[in-house]
């Protein structure tokens, strides 16, 4: 704890991370889009839905760090370019996933928000690099990592002059194989306890399975999240990655129905 000379929280400090007129920390958020960018169809189609539900942001990889490499991997520039596309359209910022310290400058060109995916939570020279673009980061636990462990990873960012890092606790391996990993909901107020950086979760990849999504976003609005990112693809049967736990827009508005009266009801309570 003691090296957290930056992520560890001060008295009632709070950090809100700027991404055009979106406040994460303060507003509760929602960043909701494909697995990865396939087409382009694929993707305005999703984006326009997924605005049309109240989603703040747009999400899609166009870099997939995919468990086998005869997997999709991702249309690169080109996927790039179709987010840049739809966010000239829909008007929502696009966080994306950078997977090699090589491409983050140009990279952050595209990108409001630069996402480190578990599997690169401790790629340290890539910490480092997202440290200097520029960009806010969208720091995902790594599914083996201890709280303080993923804190570490994201004092390496601060500690490279970037204030602008969210945390997204996005589920971690145990021995139950039924959901897909383990959403850690208790990562969410122990964050808040041990620093000042706002926490989202990601309630698809953590559950893996479609009829868990709903119950899962509405507990981390009761945890205290700061917002979540959350997968939808405009044909979920026929998307590349991930195919099984993408929401169709009809089952993402309905979920987000339901979130913004939550929020506010709980905010209403009255607090200890
Ligand atoms: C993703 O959000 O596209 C992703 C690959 O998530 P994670 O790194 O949490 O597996
Ligand atoms: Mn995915």
């Amino acid at each position: 704890m003691k090296n957290l000379k930056l992520v560890a929280r001060q008295k009632a400090q709070r950090t809100t991370v700027n991404v055009s007129n979106i406040q994460i920390g303060r507003d509760f958020i929602v960043i909701a889009g494909p697995c990865s960018v396939e087409s382009e169809n694929q993707l305005l189609e999703t984006a326009r839905a997924v605005k049309a539900a109240g989603a703040d942001m747009l999400r899609g990889g166009a870099f997939k760090p995919r468990t086998s490499p005869y997997d999709f991997q991702g249309l690169g520039i080109q996927g790039l370019k179709i987010l840049e596309k739809a966010k000239q359209e829909t008007g929502l910022p696009i966080v994306t996933e950078v997977v090699d310290p090589r491409d983050v400058t140009w990279v952050a060109e595209f990108a409001d928000v630069l996402q480190i995916g578990t599997r690169n939570m401790q790629n340290f020279s890539l910490l480092k690099e997202v440290g200097r673009s520029g960009r806010p980061v969208l720091l995902k636990r790594g599914m083996h990592s201890t709280l303080v462990e993923w804190l570490n990873c994201a004092e390496y960012i601060l500690s490279e002059g970037n204030p602008d890092v969210i945390l997204c606790e996005r589920g971690i391996r145990t021995f139950e194989t039924y959901t897909r990993n383990t959403l850690d909901l208790s990562a969410v107020p122990a964050i808040k306890e041990l620093s000042h950086l706002p926490i989202i979760i990601d309630p698809t990849h953590s559950t893996g399975r479609l009829s868990l999504i709903a119950s899962m976003s509405m507990a981390a609005v009761a945890a205290g999240a700061d917002g979540m990112i959350i997968e939808v693809h405009h044909k979920p049967a026929e998307a590349l990655c991930d195919a099984d736990q993408a929401l169709t827009p009809d089952t993402f508005s309905s979920i987000m129905k339901r979130l913004r009266p939550l929020k506010s009801f709980l905010n209403d309570l009255p607090s200890d």
